[in-house]
């Protein structure tokens, strides 16, 4: 397993954030979520330092459908973020957390007009409109409110990126924004930049997840700057701001290569600057929206080995106290991760097992092949890389209950999320007699 952040190995234990892993157990108990602060912290302020120019300025919005608790909130807006959020209740969350609204972006491609007036009515700084319904509704309620709502409109680009490349298509069925290649798209700009309740800004796009080729952030940067000179040209506004999206691949097993971010992000602004000037566009704000890169390596996920079972065929299984319920990624997408006996770290004879959670699913493996140093019942096995889309993606199947998150930090844990009861499992039932 990949060591990530402030990990490190002490008298064969994983130390997180200065603390042990079993001392994290006696604590806190498993299955826990481990967020590496420091790691966190130092990967914001790569984005930070690497992502600025001298001919606009630049913003980085934590996509917090990540990971998105008050804890994450606060920290995310005390390093200088901006958040995303794509409901009302990430939007509250966010509120609660005593989040900047300006620094605030509103997506989805459905938002529910109590969503909207929640928005409003906070006066959250920028919406990301996604279809001419949604607009309507909120150019009335802008209006209701007596104020000037700030916009930015989800386009598609035709980039679609799949992972290791793009592929360039004029083709549309993305259920999210609209099309460039379209031409009432235009229309529609000029409809909202004519609206007194509405301040339109720009456009967003976002071409996918987990992208490791850079010609994709590359090739969509230009076609997104030579649409917003389109704009400005035919809609006769200032053209304000280029959201970029997010969707920076990171590492989850060797079969992943992200690019190094740091440098990547220098070259990336470079080459945004160069095409603006070539079109002579001089937008105030460029912004991008990293999630996973930002969180996942910094979040591992510590369980209880329970029983090891051979079978008659294929791998033994290794049982642990989680399962889908805390990562469905592997049983949603065949998503791959590492893991280790986070007790026997200087062990170097590795067997392959198989993990497997606690549900009663048959699908409900963590890991297919995993190698590990002689598990037994009690150790502790540690899944890496699981900051994104994990605790965010989590359910109460099997009426399991969620488990703690804390944060580790200089040799303290803290706890950001208490660990669900079973009181909490029944607190919305009503008895029906
Ligand atoms: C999910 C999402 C992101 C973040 O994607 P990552 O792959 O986690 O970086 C950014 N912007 C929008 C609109 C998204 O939906």
């Amino acid at each position: 397993m990949k060591l990530f952040g402030t990990m490190s190995i002490k008298e064969n234990e994983l130390i997180i954030g200065g603390i042990g892993v079993s001392e994290l157990k006696s604590k806190h108990g498993t299955p826990l979520y481990i967020i590496d602060q420091k790691g966190f912290e130092d990967k914001a302020n790569l984005f930070i330092n690497n992502f600025k120019s001298n001919t606009f300025d630049t913003r980085v919005i934590y996509a917090s459908k990540a990971f998105m608790n008050l804890s994450i909130a606060k920290l995310v807006s005390k390093l200088g973020l901006c958040i995303d959020v794509v409901s009302g209740g990430e939007l509250y969350t966010a509120l609660k957390a005593g989040f900047d609204p300006n620094k605030i972006y509103f997506h989805g491609n459905n938002k529910l007009y109590d969503e909207l007036v929640l928005a409003v009515q906070n006066r959250v700084g920028t919406i990301v409109v996604d279809n001419e319904y949604e607009y309507d509704l909120l150019s009335g309620i802008s209006g209701e409110f007596e104020t000037v709502t700030r916009v930015i409109l989800r386009v598609n680009p035709g980039i679609e990126a799949h992972t290791h490349e793009y592929i360039q298509t004029t083709k549309n069925d993305s259920k999210f924004g609209l099309s460039i290649f379209d031409d009432k798209t235009m229309d529609f700009i000029i409809k909202m930049s004519s609206d007194p309740n509405i301040d339109f800004a720009g456009i967003h796009c976002h071409v996918g997840s987990q992208v490791f080729d850079e010609n994709t952030f590359l090739k969509e940067a230009d076609e997104m700057i030579k649409y917003a000179k389109e704009i400005e040209n035919e809609a006769q506004v200032v053209f304000k701001e280029l959201n970029l999206g997010g969707g920076f691949g990171v590492y989850y097993t060797d079969e992943d290569n992200p690019f190094e971010l740091g440098s990547f992000l220098g070259r990336y602004t470079k080459h945004i600057e160069h095409k603006l000037s070539e079109l002579d566009l001089n937008p105030e704000i460029i912004s991008i929206e990293p999630g996973r890169s930002l969180i996942n390596s910094y979040g591992s996920t510590l369980y209880t080995v329970g029983a090891i079972k051979k079978t008659m065929a294929g791998l033994p299984y290794v049982f642990v106290d989680g399962g889908m319920t805390d990562n469905p990624r592997p049983s949603l997408y065949q998503a791959k991760y590492e893991a280790v006996i986070a007790n026997k770290m200087d062990d170097t004879d590795l067997e392959s097992y198989r993990i497997a959670g606690k549900c009663c699913e048959t699908g409900d493996i963590l890991i297919k092949d995993a190698s590990l140093a002689n598990p037994m019942p009690g150790d502790l096995l540690l899944i890496s890389s699981t900051g994104a889309y994990n605790y965010s993606m989590s359910s109460n199947y099997n009426r399991i209950p969620r488990p703690e998150v804390v944060f580790v930090k200089d040799g303290v844990s803290k706890t950001a999320v208490k660990r669900e009861t079973y009181e909490d499992l029944i607190r919305n039932d009503e008895v029906i007699d």
